[in-house]
């Protein structure tokens, strides 16, 4: 698994630098294994700035390295906005061939951090909802490009003394749609000589990719499984998310109960509350009737508005009724504390708001304050 880890990582590191792959890069610069370890834990685990500050490293090699173009890091930020309360930093990021993507960091409270990162710069199913969505696909991300943003903030948390806790895949983008880079980045992120997160604390989000679903339950990782269920039959369901019409609720169930069969693993369903579009008690019920034990666990979300939407939110109030009503159903909910409201920290906000002038701050409508990294 280590190996493994180490040659992720150094996969497109290397390539981006011009070399075929990690073996003529360590053969160009005269490289021993241990030269390998030493460049990867740098990074990954002791979190350095570049590889010009890994001292251990004769200065000469450093300076060599810089200039093949070799980097640790293969997303830059552009704009990084902080809420009010100061818990939740929000990354706008630019990747070397210059799509942008978002990862978020949320401190609740000092006890937890959680980074939400993203998976693909854009996505391709355009859930009416959601602002990524809506704004189309670019391309996959590599498994570098996932942790790399893991990385930024892991690097910000330790200057305060502190490490992530959880990592979300709720970014922009469709973990399942990119699943090999995205499990790639799972070992990268789960590997004790790197960020050492535990399976257990890192969770992947999907809009329901039934056959993907299936592959991920025979993996053996005690990885989360989110589903963004959204609502709870075929015509609400069809309305705001098409990939409905491909994988429909009951294809998505079966499967869901298949993976449970398999790892005895709960899931957690997402469910974003609309104003009158999923929200009524009569769609409580429905999705109570869908959740079929204690290994279904549903997340009610408060929707995040986005300008030009749309959708406007269920009020607090009715989303606790409805909570109530699959609670006295026996379902496990839980209502999502809403992060970040004030410095647009939903899916694809940032880049949508940003666009087309990225690299400005985007303080404008927030109360939040907007820095401007680049
Ligand atoms: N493609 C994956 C992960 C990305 S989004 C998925 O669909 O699960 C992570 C979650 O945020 C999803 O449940 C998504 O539906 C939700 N989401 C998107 N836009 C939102 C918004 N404006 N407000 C609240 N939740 C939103």
């Amino acid at each position: 698994m280590v190996r493994n880890a180490q040659e992720i990582w150094f996969a497109e590191k290397v390539r981006r630098a011009g070399f075929a792959d990690a073996g003529a890069f360590a053969a160009h610069f005269q490289l021993k294994p241990y030269r390998l370890e030493q460049i990867y834990r740098a990074a990954a685990k002791e979190l350095a700035e570049n590889i010009a500050a890994v001292t251990p490293l004769p200065k000469e090699l450093r300076t060599q390295l810089e200039a093949s173009g070799f980097r640790f890091d293969s997303v830059a930020p552009v704009v990084m906005q902080r809420s009010n309360d100061g818990q939740t930093s929000k990354g706008l990021f630019r990747l070397t061939d210059g799509a942008e993507i978002e990862a978020v960091l949320m401190e609740h409270f000092g006890n937890r951090n959680t980074v939400c990162i993203s998976s693909q710069a854009g996505c391709a199913f355009a859930c009416a909802f959601c602002s990524t969505g809506q704004a189309g696909f670019t391309r996959n991300l590599t498994a570098d490009e996932i942790f790399d943003q893991a990385r930024y903030f892991a690097r910000e948390l330790a200057a305060k003394g502190k490490r992530i806790t959880n990592i979300v895949f709720m970014g922009m983008g469709e973990p399942f749609h990119n699943y090999d880079a995205v499990m790639k980045a799972v070992a990268l992120l789960h590997d004790p000589h790197g960020l050492g997160l535990g399976h257990r604390h890192i969770t992947i989000s999907t809009v329901g990719l039934v056959d993907k679903i299936d592959r991920f339950a025979g993996e053996h990782v005690q990885v989360n499984l989110a589903i963004s269920l959204h609502a709870p039959n075929d015509a609400v369901r069809s309305a705001m998310m098409p990939v409905n019409r491909k994988f429909s609720l009951e294809e998505v169930m079966a499967a869901c109960e298949r993976y449970i069969a398999k790892t005895n693993r709960k899931i957690f369903f997402e469910y974003v509350m609309l104003r009158d579009v999923n929200d009524s008690e009569e769609n409580a019920r429905e999705l109570a009737a869908l959740m079929r034990g204690h290994l279904y666990h549903v997340n009610l979300i408060p929707y995040n508005t986005t300008p030009g939407a749309s959708y406007a939110g269920t009020d607090q109030e009715k989303i606790w009724r409805f909570a109530g009503i699959l609670e006295a159903a026996g379902v496990p909910v839980t209502v999502r504390q809403n992060m970040g409201r004030d410095i647009a920290a939903a899916c694809g906000q940032l880049r949508s708001e940003s666009q087309p002038k990225a690299g400005e701050s985007v303080s404008a409508p927030h109360k939040g304050r907007s820095v401007s990294v680049t």
